[in-house]
């Protein structure tokens, strides 16, 4: 099969989105954006067995390429509308493809993109996506709005993608729990609509895909504050705490990274409105730099101080 009827057989209907005056065909794409709306733009490489074990399935892997760069949307409180697909290829294996189309279709619908162009290359198995989103003008959330005192959240749970992936790496993958975490890795959350919708509320946002301390210091830096976290408040699941025990589970939820949750910054007169959304509060912003980490209200070692700790519970 040559390049162009790859391309029509398997990437020429990913999506349906309003907008696109030029789809996949022509030298380049063209889109049409609604009038008072700046184009946020983000971009991601997946490299096998460097940001996924080359084993995944076609489909999972094609879901999380998705996924983690409409990641980046969200955390700036746009829309992602339209994206690229820059594929490099070891073969052209026709099942292969039809089952990361059909997982790019099925991440494409959940996320409300369209697959407008790309490129396909032969070589190790990579993964370039450009998402392309919409954004209110004077509407974006930045790293660098938030203030001392600052509520700090976070969606969902964390710990369970870095979780799973460890328990893949010591074939561990047995119980229903541990396959729960591994699929957190394969599918990240999609996180858009409840940072479009609390974006009025936030004064900075950042998605945690390198662990919590570590995209935690990111914001701080941008925002010029420090932090304090309540190590008691976070979110931790069932799955991940049979798997791994409490003192792992909280290692991993700090240091883990793969979650792609969203950590949130506001003001606190809009605790009520962020909790209420689902968020889970962990602790706040200071004026002292540094980050802090408390238990029961008393000072508590940071990961890097106590060590790597064994696999626990399973
Ligand atoms: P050019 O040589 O002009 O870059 P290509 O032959 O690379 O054109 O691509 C032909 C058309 O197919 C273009 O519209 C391009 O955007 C699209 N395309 C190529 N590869 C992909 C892909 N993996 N997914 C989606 N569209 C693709
Ligand atoms: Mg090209």
């Amino acid at each position: 099969m040559d390049e162009f009827a790859l391309i029509r057989q398997y990437f020429s209907d990913i999506g349906h989105v309003a907008g696109v005056e030029v789809g996949i065909g022509d030298d380049a794409a063209v889109v049409s954006m609604p009038p008072s709306t700046e184009l946020a733009v983000a971009t991601d490489t997946l490299v096998a067995d460097v940001h996924f074990p080359a084993s995944g399935a076609a489909g999972d892997v094609a879901f999380r390429a998705l996924a983690v760069n409409v990641s980046d949307m969200a955390a700036m409180a746009a829309k992602p509308r339209w994206f690229t697909l820059a594929l490099t290829l070891p073969a052209a294996d026709p099942e292969w493809l039809q089952a990361f189309a059909t997982g790019l279709g099925v991440a494409a619908q959940r996320c409300n993109v369209q697959l407008i162009g790309g490129d396909t290359t032969r070589g190790p198995l990579t993964i370039t996506l450009q998402l392309l989103g919409e954004l209110p003008a004077g509407q974006r959330l930045l790293r660098s709005g938030a203030r001392a005192d600052d509520d700090l959240f976070v969606t969902g749970c964390l710990g369970e993608a870095a979780g799973g992936l460890a328990l893949l790496k010591a074939s561990a993958v047995t119980t229903d729990a541990a396959k729960a975490l591994l699929q957190r890795f394969w599918e990240p959350p999609i996180r858009t609509e409840l940072a479009v919708q609390l974006a009025g509320q936030l004064r900075a946002a950042i998605d945690v895909s390198d662990g919590l301390l570590s995209d935690l210091g990111h914001l701080c830096a941008a925002s010029e504050v420090g932090a304090r976290i309540d190590l008691n408040a976070l979110p931790l699941s069932p799955e991940l705490l049979a798997c791994h025990g409490q003192l792992r589970a909280v290692e991993l939820a700090l240091t883990g990274g793969d979650d792609y949750e969203l950590l949130l910054a506001a003001d606190p007169r809009h605790r009520a409105t962020i909790e209420a959304a689902g968020c889970t509060r962990v602790g706040r912003l200071t004026a002292a730099s540094g980050i802090h980490l408390h238990r029961d209200g008393e000072p508590a070692a940071t990961p890097a101080m106590t060590g790597y700790r064994h696999f626990h519970g399973d």
